[in-house]
């Protein structure tokens, strides 16, 4: 990954090629912004373009250290994320361990000249942050620490006040629509639904592209067109309660005792999977809601027209205020997933908020 690859942050690549330039390379960063707006790429293309041997505008992407990190053997580059147990079990966050165990690698000196650069990449536990707080009180010579949060409120004040703060905005939809056509081969007014739906997220829209998200907003338009055709006996609510449900119905509670580690670890991977997938379905429903205030307030365009048109007949009788609620509670209902709520309990509540 160099600056070149990445997608609408012109803003900070300058920002970093002046710093260095300048020799006023801070030695601490914090990144922040929301999800998917290609933070964390941009963290190791920055390390890279650091240590690359002959650094230019950007990496070489050819000298040894580039290979290396690209082949992930650098010594040079520690990236620190969530780790597994012994189970090979995700955490949830960068643990106190986990900073302990760099602790022992920043003991090795570096050589003059040199540099390493520590990426943290969220979510980062509070006994690793007040760990991690250590380290940027007096931090070693040679490294750059790179913070990458989602949250930033979740991040100790002290954290913050050693850090220079990097913010990531969202991209262009037109970028995001662009790319997804000339990287992934998906159709124009896909992509333009897509870039819409991931609302300045390239990782977002990459992910909804990968998690059928067309099957699901179908499946919407048949339910709309479903409550068209029978307004009396057709239960809109069940129906999308079906649709949402359908991606959390792998979700139960409770580990599998006396299973293999791997079929745990399977059953994760699943539950992370069931979790997307329920959150792709909150985000379409999201977009239509807004569509559909968009275009009752001000006329505005809707990203997919078709689908707007059935949805506004059926929800004809719905005031906007309630919309504006309905979309607010889909949106907080994102929030709990994405901070690890329960799939089903979340959906429901979603349902009937
Ligand atoms: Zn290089």
């Amino acid at each position: 990954m160099t600056f070149r690859e990445i997608l609408g942050q012109d803003t900070s690549t300058a920002f970093f090629r002046h710093a260095r330039k300048s020799g006023r390379l801070a030695h601490a960063y914090l990144f922040t912004g929301p999800e998917g707006v290609g933070k964390g790429t941009f963290a190791r293309a920055l390390a890279k373009w650091i240590l690359c041997r002959k650094p230019a505008d950007d990496a070489c992407g050819a000298c040894d250290s580039c290979r290396q990190i690209e082949s992930g053997n650098s010594l040079s580059f520690v990236h620190l994320t969530p780790p597994t147990d012994r189970k090979g079990v995700q955490k949830t966050v960068i643990d106190v361990e986990s900073v302990r165990d760099l602790n022992a690698r920043l003991a090795s000196k570096i050589a003059a000249g040199d540099s390493r650069v520590v990426l943290f990449d969220d979510p980062i536990g509070d006994d690793a942050a007040n760990a991690l707080l250590k380290l940027l009180e007096e931090p070693p010579a040679g490294n750059l620490f790179l913070i990458v949060t989602q949250s930033p409120a979740s991040l100790p004040a002290t954290i913050h006040s050693r850090c220079h703060r990097v913010r990531f905005r969202p991209i262009a939809d037109a970028l995001i629509s662009k790319r997804l056509e000339e990287r992934s081969g998906i159709a124009a007014a896909d992509a333009r639904f897509l870039a819409r739906l991931a609302q300045g997220s390239m990782g977002k829209a990459v992910a909804y592209a990968e998690d059928g998200w067309k099957e699901t907003r179908d499946k919407l338009r048949e339910i709309a067109a479903g409550r068209a055709r029978d307004p009396e006996n057709y239960d809109m609510g069940e129906a999308l309660d079906a649709l949402i449900k359908e991606g959390a119905e792998a979700e139960d509670s409770g580990e599998k005792d006396g299973e293999p580690d791997t079929a745990i670890a399977d059953y994760r991977k699943s539950l992370r999977k069931t979790r997307e997938r329920a959150r792709t379905c909150l985000a379409i429903l999201a977009l239509f809601y807004r569509d559909l205030v968009m275009s009752r307030e001000n006329g505005a365009e809707a990203a997919d027209p078709e689908t707007l048109a059935e949805l506004g007949k059926v929800l004809e009788k719905v005031t906007t205020d309630r919309l504006i609620e309905r979309l607010e509670t889909l949106l907080q209902a994102d929030a709990y997933l994405r901070r690890n709520a329960n799939v089903r309990l979340t959906i429901e509540w979603a349902l009937v908020a």
